[in-house]
């Protein structure tokens, strides 16, 4: 049977690479979205469009999923997983970090949910996977804004999935905690990086973007009358 069209944000590495991976093996026209475009490209997968898109640029990315869906039909899932970690503390950080943060992890969001929703609730059927953080469910030392960032997908995407149940679209929150990604790379005070990774030292054993990925895959591959409204899924030695 051929299937339907799934849209993924920063696909260009970490979580959503190995998401458009997974994806494409389980037999699903892509459409990657980064602004890295080289790394989309390198993943080289079928039936798949790679577009350089900044997430917090609506007219650009409502351009590329109208030209996705021209080749490939509706966008039956969504997966907003771009996102950026600038962990600091708000005493001496630097407003533009949570300004870049604010952007990219709630407005990149928001804007991948206003193109596609309004369709799906006509279509009375469709999936958006907003990827949060335990840090969407917890405060951490040095968080502050990323977890502002992620409490608002955690609270955005819950409300969302209440005022489109009824029009049998899914709305499906993923809260990793400490996966093995270029994310940690932006932070820009090194003493933060630099505790961060001893804390993973601790956790020894810690996941990787495929057991991620995996989890996405399986929720969104339920039938249409099963929403799995969260995950939260972390290492098995992390104690946070
Ligand atoms: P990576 O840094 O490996 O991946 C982030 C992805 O987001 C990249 O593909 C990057 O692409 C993309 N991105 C960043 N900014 C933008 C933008 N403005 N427009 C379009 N794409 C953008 O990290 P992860 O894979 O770890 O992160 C994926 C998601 O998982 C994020 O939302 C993160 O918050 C979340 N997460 C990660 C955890 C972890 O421990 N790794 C834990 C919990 C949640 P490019 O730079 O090419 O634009």
């Amino acid at each position: 049977m051929k299937k339907n069209l799934v849209v993924i944000t920063g696909a260009s590495s970490g979580i959503g690479a190995a998401t458009a991976v997974a994806f494409s093996q389980a037999g699903y026209p892509l459409l990657l979205l980064a602004r890295r475009l080289e790394k989309l490209k390198t993943l080289n997968l079928p039936n798949t469009i790679c577009e350089k898109v900044d997430v917090t640029d609506l007219p650009a990315m409502r351009d590329a999923i109208a030209k996705a869906e021209s080749i490939y039909g509706h966008t039956d899932c969504l997966i907003n997983n771009a996102g950026v970690l600038l962990l600091g503390n708000v005493e001496t950080q630097n407003p533009a970090e949570w300004q870049n943060m604010l952007n990219i992890n709630v407005m990149g969001v928001l804007n991948g949910v206003g193109i596609v929703l309004n369709e799906m609730i006509k279509r009375k059927g469709g999936t958006i996977i907003n990827v949060s953080s335990i840090a969407g469910r917890s405060a951490f030392p040095d968080h502050a804004v990323y977890c502002a960032t992620k409490f608002a997908v955690h609270g955005l995407t819950e409300t969302i999935r209440q005022e489109t149940a009824q029009h049998n679209v899914r709305l499906i929150t993923i809260s990793p905690g400490i996966v093995e990604t270029e994310v940690l790379n932006h932070t820009t005070s090194q003493k933060i990086v630099d505790d961060y990774k001893n804390y993973k030292k601790q956790i020894e054993v810690t996941i990787n973007s495929e057991d991620v990925a995996r989890s996405i895959l399986f929720a969104y591959s339920q039938p249409q009358n099963v929403c799995i409204r969260e995950i939260i899924l972390a290492p098995t030695r992390q104690d946070t």
